[in-house]
């Protein structure tokens, strides 16, 4: 998972308070140095940590260390997710993309940085919302530029413009977004050339081409993998160009991440996608609290739901949809759900979506978690099909026919059964609790959601 290991230090401080007999202002102290170092570590800004770590202070010190130590953990630990939750949430909003009219994105960002790779998965993920999408190449400096852009324009069956024997990038720019918007497009999206270096030439280039192609939103790409010096890096382009928002790249098991996250202060404009490997499909929508619910291996149901939504699934099942709208989320359903983003190749992100799973599975290679998952999967198949169904029943003699039987409803599986389902699956019992109880938190939210939250989700079906 992303930044896992200063999820995983975070947490290691933070669990020294549950054990520690008196939490006073020095134990507090401790713990913050050592988030502090951990977060360094990931080459988070050192002034960003300095002013977390006096912010998570005021917030923890206010009340009297009068609290419990496991209490004072926990506010501990919500008050670094809420900073963490802040530094990635600046004042200001995306650009929303309007149906019906041509919202051009001119994306910046140096050479390498996933410029190209990133307008396609953008260009992959608007088109799969139905919004009519092309791309336009007037990366003029990078040799292969245009041939990378209609490849991927290929594989998409994507529009694209470029030309290979025009070298201005002005005159490209003008004439690609010119014929796209003519022709009703909706997405339109521009790849600028990078350099190797920050130059002015880059900058001046890049300026001309936004005089030309009126942009509704100006995309910065960086890559996470280059540590503190993006954040100088974001600042230069957000004094050239007024950078809108930012994706991040290569995000995919990088552990110094933290520069790249922390850049988003030096531009004030926030993070919408980031970039999680090589494919079209390897791009997440950022959404700062489910990012650092994961990062602190609190799971993200949120996540987890979109995934849901977005995989289709709900469309090829009626009645799972039909039962969704009524609230209700069977161990049926949570085994479905599994198996879909199982198959759609993200086990990494299945783990870091359930909480308690990512922290258990800390550490471990991904082989141990894939056995992990499959423990899980064993489970739901030791169950019967009344369980899988939400029906928990167990057969007893009926008291009143002698020699018959009867069944007695229950509201959970029984005790028994479960330790039953436990050995048939060749788990331990705590693993399956584990389980059980995962689904009953997203049993509940469904429940809360029903087809209001869910199905008409506006942000869902329009972002
Ligand atoms: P550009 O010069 O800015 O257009 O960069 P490219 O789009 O050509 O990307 C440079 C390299 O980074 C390519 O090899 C991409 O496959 C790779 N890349 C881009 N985004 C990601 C990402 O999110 N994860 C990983 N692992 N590689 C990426």
């Amino acid at each position: 998972m992303v930044l896992q290991e200063l999820g995983s230090k975070i947490n290691g401080a933070l669990s020294k308070l549950n054990t520690a007999s008196v939490v006073d202002e020095a134990a507090v102290d401790s713990v913050l140095k050592e988030i502090a170092g951990a977060l360094l570590m990931s080459d988070v800004n050192v002034r960003t940590v300095a002013e977390m770590r006096t912010n998570i202070k005021r917030e923890v010190m206010q009340d009297s260390i009068r609290a419990g130590s496991t209490s004072k953990a926990k506010q501990i630990r919500n008050a670094v997710f809420n900073e963490l939750v802040r530094l990635l949430s600046p004042d200001v909003d995306a650009y929303r993309p309007v149906k019906g009219k041509a919202n051009v994105f001119m994306f910046v960002g140096l050479q390498g940085s996933g410029k190209t790779t990133s307008i396609a998965k953008f260009a992959n993920y608007w088109a799969r919302k139905g919004w009519k999408t092309a791309m336009v190449c007037c990366d003029t400096f990078r040799a292969g530029a245009l041939d990378q852009m209609k490849q991927n324009a290929i594989k998409l069956r994507i529009p694209y413009f470029g030309n290979p024997l025009e070298a201005d990038p002005v005159k490209l720019a003008e004439e690609g977004t010119k014929h796209f918007r003519d022709e009703g497009y909706e997405i339109i999206l521009v790849d600028t050339s990078g350099r190797h270096q920050q130059e002015a030439e880059l900058f001046e280039e890049m300026e001309q081409v936004m005089d030309v192609v009126e942009p509704d939103e100006v995309i910065f790409v960086m890559d996470s993998t280059i540590g503190q010096a993006v954040a100088d890096q974001a600042s230069a382009f957000k004094k050239s160009v007024p950078v809108g928002s930012v994706i991040i790249t290569k995000l995919d098991g990088h552990a110094k991440g933290g520069g790249a996250l922390s850049a988003v202060a030096a531009t004030n404009a926030p993070i919408t996608f980031i970039g999680t490997g090589e494919h079209f499909d390897e791009m997440e929508r950022f959404d700062a609290r489910s990012f650092v619910s994961r990062l602190m291996g609190l799971g993200d149901m949120r996540g987890f739901m979109e995934k849901l939504a977005d995989s289709k699934a709900l469309e090829k099942s009626p009645e799972m949809m039909e039962r969704l709208q009524k609230g209700q989320f069977t161990l049926r359903d949570l085994r479905d759900q599994f198996k879909t983003i199982l198959n759609m190749g993200s086990l990494g992100q299945l783990v870091s979506m359930i909480p308690g799973l990512s922290q258990m599975m800390q550490g471990q290679d991904p082989t141990a978690a894939q056995k992990n998952i499959e423990g899980f999967m064993n489970c739901f198949d030791s169950m019967t099909e009344d369980e899988l169904d939400g029906i928990y029943r167990t057969r007893i003699p009926d008291p009143k026919l002698p020699g018959k039987y009867t069944y007695v409803y229950e509201k959970q599986i029984s005790e028994s059964r479960l330790r039953r389902i436990a050995k048939g699956a060749g788990v331990p019992l705590q693993r399956l609790y584990l389980l059980i109880q995962q689904h009953k938190q997203f049993e509940g939210m469904v429940g809360k959601l029903g087809k209001k939250g869910l199905m008409n989700d506006q942000r869902m079906q329009q972002q």
